[in-house]
């Protein structure tokens, strides 16, 4: 009998990366991937600590699991990621039926530490040293870029995959929990990055995004050369298979003018940046210690649009940090009026134990100042998306298909014609009808629809006249 595994992710990006890389390494261990909890024999939850509700929902979902546990004492409860890391033995005193808690760093050794389980060695602990704890060369050592051979199958879809660039953060943002849970910032060498994407494409991937908390702070040394994220993109861009490369997530203070030539000249690099501000305040951006001044921020911008017109920039703003007034707030909403963003993300402060914000600042923005603040904001960058959306009423946009929208998901009745989702170049969601075998395939779509976060099409088909024969 296959052992069955139940997997819940939720997070960034890197998060979404981890889940498929240790489910990759489970199932060379003989496992399948079960769609509930109660299927399961060992469940796993991969987990965020960047704001308190991320946290509160795995507390919920395990507390959920005390009684399956107690009908059930050899299914195995596992805690991963962020989470595990910042919480560590807490885990097992808020939740004492958990067996095993994984470290952002330890990802690699989950099978062998659920073999140690079965095996009766009680519950497991895996983590990371904490970043005051030794040199930091010990401490980097600690952390462990966890980056095996890939499964395609594992892949949400088998042509588009996350290559992380990096691990952990060095920028120590006040509000930020990151560089504690992911540990000092350390760039992958590039030759390995590069033998990643290479089988990648072999495997037909077509898209492949670059991740890293800060991805355009990458450099790498190795044999006295090195390499900066504009030097890997243009060695990416020669691999052959490969239609688009996108990178996440960008420091304004590191968007260097070589990497927006590299974007500009490179037509397989999508011009797309999101580049967080945070805040519109300088006495807001000063606490929050993000090393830059709106000014700056704005003349990034500036060189952004004159280097790459038409480049689509988005960003986070975080509402409510701790002394922010209304006066502060009124600043940030006129960044977002005139910065013009794709779109933005825009998250209610979360105060975090063990950063400086936490220990320096009292949070001190009532809730519902806050969610009024974020509701306003939003609504200001969705009629700007909105806006930005209606140019392209009528052009045709290049599409790579992604799958079946969530729609067609919900009503899926195995029909090869369907309602499909893409993206373009830039990074705009696509709906359009279709058919199931056009999935991972680029296509022309031209657009008739559009609100503040979706353009809607149809597919522009080649008309093949009919054969003229002369009689
Ligand atoms: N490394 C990326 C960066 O520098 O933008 C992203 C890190 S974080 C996972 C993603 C976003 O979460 C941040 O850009 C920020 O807006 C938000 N965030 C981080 N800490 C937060 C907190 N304590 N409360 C609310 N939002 C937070
Ligand atoms: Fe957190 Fe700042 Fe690092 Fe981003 S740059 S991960 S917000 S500390």
């Amino acid at each position: 009998m296959p052992k069955q595994l139940y997997i819940e992710t939720v997070g960034c990006q890197m998060n979404m990366l981890d889940s498929e890389l240790v489910v990759a390494s489970l199932r060379k261990a003989g496992y399948v991937v079960v769609d509930t909890p109660a299927q399961a024999d060992t469940i796993l939850f991969n987990t965020c600590s960047v704001r308190q509700h991320a946290e509160d929902k795995i507390y919920s979902a395990l507390g959920r699991l005390k009684h399956a546990k107690k009908h059930n004492p050899d299914k195995i409860i596992g805690v991963l990621g962020c989470m595990a890391q910042k919480d560590q033995k807490l885990i097992f005193e808020r939740a004492p039926f958990v067996d095993l808690i994984v470290g952002p760093g330890q990802l690699h050794q989950i099978p062998d530490l659920i073999e140690k389980i079965h095996a009766g060695e009680g519950r497991q602990m895996e983590v990371s040293l904490d970043r005051k704890a030794g040199s930091r060369e010990l401490v980097e050592q600690s952390f462990e870029s966890y980056d095996p051979l890939r499964d395609p199958q594992m892949r949400p879809t088998p042509f588009q995959a996350f290559v992380r660039i990096m691990i952990g953060c060095d920028k120590f943002c006040t509000y930020c929990i990151v560089p504690s849970v992911r540990g000092p910032e350390q760039s992958r060498p590039a030759a390995h990055i590069l033998a990643e994407a290479r089988q990648l494409a072999d495997e037909g991937c077509r898209e492949i995004t670059l991740l890293g908390q800060t991805v355009n702070s990458y450099q790498h040394t190795a044999d006295g050369q090195t390499t900066r994220l504009s030097d890997l993109l243009a060695e990416l861009h020669e691999i052959e298979g490969l239609a688009r490369l996108k990178f996440v997530t960008n420091y304004p203070k590191d968007m260097t003018d070589d990497l927006l030539w590299a974007v500009r000249d490179l037509p397989k690099v999508s011009p797309y940046l999101h580049v967080p501000a945070q805040s519109g305040s300088n006495r807001m951006l000063g606490r929050m210690k993000r090393g830059y001044t709106v000014e700056e921020y704005r003349e990034m911008l500036v060189r952004i649009r004159e280097t790459i017109p038409g480049s689509a920039v988005t960003s986070d703003f975080i509402v409510g940090f701790c002394g922010e007034t209304e006066e502060d707030f009124h600043e940030t909403v006129e960044l977002v009026r005139e910065s013009r963003f794709k779109n933005s993300f825009i998250f209610k402060y979360s105060e975090r134990p063990g950063t400086k914000s936490f220990q320096l600042y009292p949070d001190d923005v009532p809730e519902e100042v806050k969610r009024r603040r974020n509701n306003e904001l939003l609504a200001v960058q969705n009629a700007i998306s909105e806006e930005d959306n209606l140019p392209l009423l009528g052009q045709t946009v290049e599409v790579l298909v992604e799958g079946p929208s969530k729609v067609a998901q919900r009503n899926d009745d195995g029909a090869s014609n369907l309602q499909l989702v893409g993206r373009t170049h830039c990074d705009r969601i696509v709906v359009f009808d279709g058919n199931r075998r056009q999935v991972g395939q680029l296509l022309d779509v031209a657009i008739y629809d559009v609100d503040d976060f979706t353009l809607f099409g149809s597919v522009v088909t080649q008309h093949v006249g009919p054969e003229v024969y002369s009689l």
